[in-house]
């Protein structure tokens, strides 16, 4: 068996054609949607990709999604590859199936990006866009969140606005300022979108298609970015004394932290991918948590998506700055060291552990 950290792919390319020959290795079909507009950074097609096991019509899953943020993707793709080389496929109790949902925004995987194709964001694209949430927090200081340039000056300047603005109503006001999500600033961070994503539509299908008729569901969805190097939060946006809270505690105990109760360290958000499950399994049973696990301080992860950004709005990938800043953005939301990859393996080992052993 090889070492944990041998799961954890260098690329989008790599993540795609591990996690395909591991679930051929276990006999599992795996079906692909294309990306029809866009090429990865490597000049090649794009795939959403899913295996299931277990039984296609069972009526209680799990469903395990990497790369919802692109980058992050390292993680979970790594997560699923290597569950499947040890023996996930064995796992699926009677009447259970478990669905592997690699690469949710494939794009920002290839491209080294939090967001999509569209500079959005995959957990803020499930708004109504018809009439998009106002966050007036983050309209007062959009100019100050988004570089115009890369200089020192600038980037003095913009921090001593936002500064003043955490000294006014502190640190996690600012953060929920800037990362709730903004439909206003499609040249800003934490940018829901203007309508529906390619991903946002495809995740759908995945419902339509490998979901269908289930009444159970247990849902993970893998994330870095936030918390202590290392640590992890299974964050769910349902309150303390709801059944769902309820289930996902007794699932996950005491690394369940609720974003809507403000226990976890990331804010209420709008538009997520939770909500929008939710919103598919109405009046069926959903247990559903981001399991987010840290990287870098906030402040570090903060500043390579403010230079990213600038990069893909204003420059090509033979501009000077390009090789340092994607490397700053990989940095950030993938420590490449092999014990940040054991840390965060047995997280999600636990968390999938859990999840089994209540469906089963
Ligand atoms: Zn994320």
């Amino acid at each position: 068996m090889p070492a944990i950290e041998q799961y954890f792919p260098h690329d989008y390319r790599e993540a795609r054609h591990a996690f395909i020959a591991a679930a051929e290795a276990n006999d599992l079909g795996v079906t692909s949607r294309l990306h029809p507009a866009e090429n990865g950074a490597d000049g090649k097609p794009l795939f959403l990709d899913t295996a299931t096991i277990g039984e296609r019509d069972a009526k209680t899953a799990l469903l395990l999604i990497s790369g919802t943020h692109g980058v992050e993707g390292y993680f979970g793709s790594g997560v699923q590859t290597g569950l499947l080389r040890e023996g996930l496929a064995q796992r699926a109790a009677k009447g259970t199936k478990i669905v592997l949902l690699h690469a949710l925004n494939p794009f920002g995987f290839s491209w080294d990006r939090r967001v999509n194709e569209d500079n959005a964001d995959i957990n803020r694209n499930f708004a109504d866009f018809a009439n998009p949430p106002r966050n007036p927090a983050y309209d007062e200081l959009a100019d100050a969140i988004a570089l115009s340039d890369l200089s020192p000056g600038t980037m003095k300047a913009a921090n001593a606005k936002l500064r003043a603005y955490s000294d006014k109503y502190g640190a996690f006001k600012l953060q929920e300022a800037i990362s709730t999500g903004q439909y206003h600033h499609p040249g800003g961070i934490y940018f829901g979108g203007a309508r529906e994503s390619w991903s946002h539509r495809m995740l759908q299908d995945v419902f339509r298609e490998e979901l269908k008729g289930v009444k159970t569901l247990i849902a993970i969805d893998f994330h870095t970015g936030l918390g202590e190097h290392g640590a992890a939060e299974m964050i769910t946006e349902d309150l303390p004394g709801s059944a769902a809270y309820k289930r996902a505690k007794t699932m996950w105990g005491d690394a369940l932290q609720s974003s809507e109760a403000g226990e976890s360290v990331s804010p209420p958000l709008q538009g997520t991918v939770d909500k929008a499950v939710a919103h598919w399994m109405k009046g069926r049973e959903l247990t559903f948590a981001a399991l987010e696990v840290g990287t870098r301080s906030t402040r570090d992860v903060f500043n390579a998506l403010r230079r990213d950004n600038w990069l893909h709005l204003n420059a090509k990938p033979n501009d000077p700055d390009w090789a340092r800043v994607k490397q700053e953005i990989r940095d950030a939301f993938y420590p490449d060291t092999a014990d940040w990859k054991h840390s965060v393996w047995n997280h999600a080992a636990k968390a999938v552990d859990a999840a089994l052993a209540a469906i089963a």
